[in-house]
């Protein structure tokens, strides 16, 4: 799962990014409206934590500009995401600035400052609504799948997974039926600015195979992995 954080502050920016990469996301940082933008035109994102006041604009126009991209059609990856989730956070807490951000099309609203589970919860829900399941625990066969308690159980036994075997496996779950491709697998699991070994997505689908199974994550040979929707429950 890739998180884009829109914020000004380095301070909030850095401590947000320090928490989620430690929760297994592939943060990225953009600390005005125009950077912003840049960033959601050239990489899949799965969510972004928008702040409002910013030195080049307010956030909320970036999210305006956003919702009102057109469309993917089917099988197509259109950047920006028009139906991205987006969560706004700002000091703010105008009750009339809660409803303009909503009206907008923002999918929560988180008033600084927050508690940072209570984000990562907030994100989860967000998270769960645009991959279109309800049910927050994922049964595929013999396998248990609980993203907010980030715990796997096969067979009722519990399962260890590593921080990028989580976003591997989430990744895939979110995009099930559709094959995803190294680069995008890639683009989803690490920043900007994070070394990435030429073998390592191979090495997390092998232990997650390893550990869950081989009938959940198929290989599309030369191009990338996919979770089957006949999985989905
Ligand atoms: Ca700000």
């Amino acid at each position: 799962m890739r998180v884009l954080i829109v914020e000004d502050d380095a301070g909030i920016a850095g401590g947000l990014a320090a928490v989620l990469k430690g929760a297994g996301y592939a943060v990225d940082h953009s600390a005005t409206v125009a950077q912003a933008w840049a960033a959601l035109s050239a990489e899949p994102f799965d969510l972004v934590l928008l702040d409002l006041g910013l030195p080049d604009g307010d956030g909320s126009q970036l999210l305006q500009r956003l919702r009102r991209q057109p469309p993917a059609t089917a099988g197509q990856v259109r950047l920006p995401r028009p139906d991205l989730p987006v969560l706004i956070m700002t000091a703010r807490d105008a009750v009339h600035d809660r409803i303009a951000g909503l009206d907008l099309g923002a999918d929560d609203y988180l008033v600084k400052p927050f508690d940072p589970n209570e984000l990562q919860a907030r994100m989860r829900v967000a998270l769960r609504r645009s991959a279109g399941r309800a049910d927050p625990v994922i049964h595929i066969g013999e396998l248990e799948i609980d993203p907010a308690r980030r715990t796997v159980t096969r067979a009722g036994q519990p399962v260890a997974l590593r921080a990028k075997e989580w976003a591997v496996l989430l990744s895939l779950w979110q995009a099930r039926g559709q094959v995803l491709d190294r680069t995008r697998l890639e683009q989803a699991l690490y920043g900007f600015d994070e070394g990435l070994e030429s073998n390592a997505l191979e090495v997390h689908v092998h232990h997650l195979r390893r550990k869950l199974g081989d009938g959940l994550i198929k290989t599309v040979r030369g191009v990338g992995y996919f979770i089957p929707r006949e999985s989905a429950p």
